[in-house]
């Protein structure tokens, strides 16, 4: 495994005598091998030609065992000599120093307090952190320095934070977004296995509005001939504007490389009559064409409005992350920001 090539999505290299292997015989982490690591830098810079409306992020994990089959940041576990298929489902890396780095590179007289955005790579309330707890020391953090700070996730573990959210939520900006692509059960269970149902999410969508947290949900991925029928689009819509979100943000489906492959297997497995229709759609490359995409979001923005929902609205400063534009990281190698 390339440790000192570890990449940097945040900044952060790694020299392979701090990675302690561990694996926990209890059935959530059943075939799950955790790579604790003591992290040089905390704090990653998206490079400023990149049009994502947030600077800094923090990634406290890498690898993801939602195992979610599209997941645009399989490609990223290759530059550790990692598998992108199952490898990044079961291969997680921890950065067991995330609180404490955090706090210090925060009080850093360089540091000028910008927004700092979370679940950009992979998700920061996957199960692994019903073990570490990194996120609380995390938002405390955040909190005692009235850092603005958002996160996306599809995570219900988010709700043991809830206090903390609210606390830093008196002093700062705080963003949640929640991402449900599709209330669909067979389809959940088939394209998105290790994370909460669709309706556990929205379960805390509306207990975070509840608190007085606004939260809105990113309808991603809007899944090609699985997902996107109007009776869908519709019930999903409907189930997302009664959780009480904020705004609802529609993304289809990208295929990218790394996730591509994976997606594809996927398909011919469950579901080989549409290989040929979706090699057509993404036969331009990793985004599905104009027109698809147009369709879909003027479709999800009339039901939003039938529904009393409003769309993320393109000049909020702070838009949830919507995976619309690349990362590139210093040595030109392509991250992504995912779906989550
Ligand atoms: S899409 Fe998000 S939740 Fe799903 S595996 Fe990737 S990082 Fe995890």
């Amino acid at each position: 495994m390339r440790w000192d090539n570890l990449l940097s999505d945040d900044s952060a290299l790694f020299g392979a005598d701090a990675v302690t292997t561990r694996t926990f015989d209890t059935p959530e982490f059943r075939g799950v091998t955790f790579h604790e690591i003591r992290a040089r830098s905390i704090l990653n810079r998206v490079p400023g030609a990149s049009r994502l409306p947030f600077e800094w992020t923090v990634n406290p994990y890498r690898g993801c065992t939602h195992a979610c089959v599209y997941c645009f940041a399989r490609k990223t576990h290759s530059y550790l000599d990692l598998d992108t298929g199952l490898g990044f489902d079961s291969q997680i890396v921890v950065k067991v120093n995330a609180p404490d780095l955090l706090r210090r590179q925060l009080a850093s007289a360089r540091w000028q307090g910008e927004h700092i955005a979370m679940g950009t790579n992979v998700d920061c309330y996957q199960r692994a952190e019903g073990r570490y707890r990194l996120m609380p020391g995390i938002i405390a953090a955040l909190r005692d320095h009235a850092n603005p700070f958002s996160i996306l996730t599809k995570g219900t573990l988010i709700l043991r934070d809830l206090d903390l959210l609210r606390e830093a939520a008196a002093v700062t900006e705080v963003g949640i977004s929640v991402s449900v692509g599709f209330i669909d059960e067979t389809l959940w269970r088939t394209v998105e296995p290790g994370t909460p149902a669709p309706e556990r999410r929205l379960d805390v969508v509306r207990t975070l509005t509840g608190h007085g947290i606004g939260c809105g949900v990113l309808m991603a991925p809007v899944i090609p001939f699985l997902g996107d029928s109007p009776g869908q689009l519709r019930a999903t819509v409907r189930a997302i504007a009664a959780s009480g979100a904020t705004s609802v943000t529609p993304l289809v489906l990208h295929l990218r490389p790394g996730a591509r492959e994976w997606f594809m297997a996927w398909l011919t497995e469950h579901h080989p009559h549409l290989v040929r229709r979706y090699e057509r759609l993404y036969a331009e490359g990793p985004y599905a064409p104009k027109w698809y995409q147009r369709r879909i979001t003027r479709h999800v923005h009339e039901l939003a409005q039938e529904y009393g929902i409003g769309p993320s609205p393109s000049t909020q400063p702070r838009a949830p992350i919507t995976d619309t534009t690349r990362v590139r990281p210093r040595d030109e190698r392509p991250t992504q920001l995912t779906l989550l």
